[in-house]
């Protein structure tokens, strides 16, 4: 008798583990071009009608801020406060002044390392326009008199951002993505989707947690190799996952590396020895603006940066293969390729 209860009891338990995994509802997957990035939904829903319909709905919302926050969009608010600069000021909507003022936040904390106003610079460069390359040092000290993020004047009774000066110009690239991310979480959450996962030309989002209550189980880009090998893998759930590094975007001259998170005080792609820095925390746009922010201070500040708040948790390679992480992931992160030693 007890032999048969143990058996339906375990019977049970295993249809309780495996019964209504993400495997036996296939995701609507799509794939589209935004942002300068493929973004790739998984949406699990039994109604996969609805799932499309919501996916729909996020690529909307994509190209709506797209088309305000974009350097590369001829009439965005944010190309018209550039091109208005020193000249007047300009009314901007609620979402593009959310964004300004966190990136200014973020100046603010490095010191003007990550710089709101690092568009001249960013133009200077080009990396990753077919104008890509090295400025001469009269060239970089040029621009860099026009970066200034004390010179954004962020009013948010008028809703107005004006550029004091001439040639000076924002650039809210470093945290764009990580702001549609929280925005295509409001959508899920305004349709009752109950698991999804989005990757944003490597920002992550997993929404809630898989389908059978278990964590997605996230593999960290090996900055060594290409797309899609990994050097271990976190386990989240309702988290924002974002990678900066120096692969995503570069080119190599005389056998150099230059790469697109620029020092906004010394004119240069950030060298302070790492090749990627990871944040893990709930709100895309914080950790997308940690990530540049960590990149650009280095291994040693910002580990103290993220220890200092409450709920981020940190990934760092530096280019000696060697892998640090803050205390919050001592159980959650799992490094799977040998080449790189855990140093914590
Ligand atoms: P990715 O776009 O690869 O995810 P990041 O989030 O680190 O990488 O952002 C890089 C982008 O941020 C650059 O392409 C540029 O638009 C912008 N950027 C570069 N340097 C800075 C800086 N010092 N401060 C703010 N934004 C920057
Ligand atoms: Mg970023």
């Amino acid at each position: 008798m007890k032999k048969i209860i143990l058996l339906v009891l375990s019977i049970s338990l295993i249809l309780g583990i495996t019964g209504c995994s993400n495997k036996e509802i296939t995701p609507v997957s799509r794939e589209t071009f935004a942002l300068g990035t493929i973004i790739d939904f998984k949406v699990y829903d039994k109604d996969q009608d609805r799932a499309n319909k919501v996916i729909d709905e996020c690529i909307k919302r994509i190209k709506d801020i797209e088309q305000k926050l974009s350097v590369n969009i001829e009439d965005s608010e944010v190309t018209t406060v550039n091109k208005n600069a020193g000249k007047q000021s300009i009314k901007v909507s609620d979402e593009t002044m959310y964004v300004a003022k966190k990136s200014l936040e973020y100046s603010n904390i490095t010191k003007g390392k990550f710089n709101l106003t690092v568009y001249p610079l960013v133009n200077l460069w080009g990396i990753g326009t077919e104008n890509a390359r090295v400025p001469s040092q009269s060239e970089i000290e040029g621009v860099i008199r026009n970066i200034d993020y004390k010179d954004a004047v962020l009013d948010e009774a008028k809703k107005t951002i004006y550029l004091k000066r001439e040639n000076q110009g924002i650039d809210l690239g470093a945290i764009a993505k990580g702001y549609v991310g929280d925005e295509i979480k409001k959508v899920f959450i305004q349709n009752d989707i109950k698991s999804a996962f989005v990757n944003l030309g490597g920002n992550v989002m997993a929404y809630k947690a898989k389908l059978d209550a278990s964590k997605w189980r996230i593999g960290i880009q090996n900055p060594l190799q290409p797309r899609g090998q990994y050097i271990g893998i976190v386990s989240v759930e309702d988290k924002s996952i974002v990678t900066s590094g120096n692969y995503e975007r570069y080119f190599e001259q005389d056998g150099k590396r230059y790469h697109h998170i620029l020092d906004a005080t010394s004119g240069y792609p950030a060298n302070k020895g790492l090749i990627s820095t990871s944040i893990i925390t709930e709100s895309g746009i914080d950790a997308d603006a940690l990530s540049t922010s960590v990149y650009l201070i280095g291994l040693e500040e910002g580990i103290e940066l993220i220890e200092s708040l409450d709920k981020v948790e940190a990934i760092f390679v530096t280019k000696d293969k060697e892998v640090y992480t803050t205390s919050g992931l001592k159980d959650s992160f799992e490094l799977t390729n040998e080449e790189f030693t855990y140093k914590n």
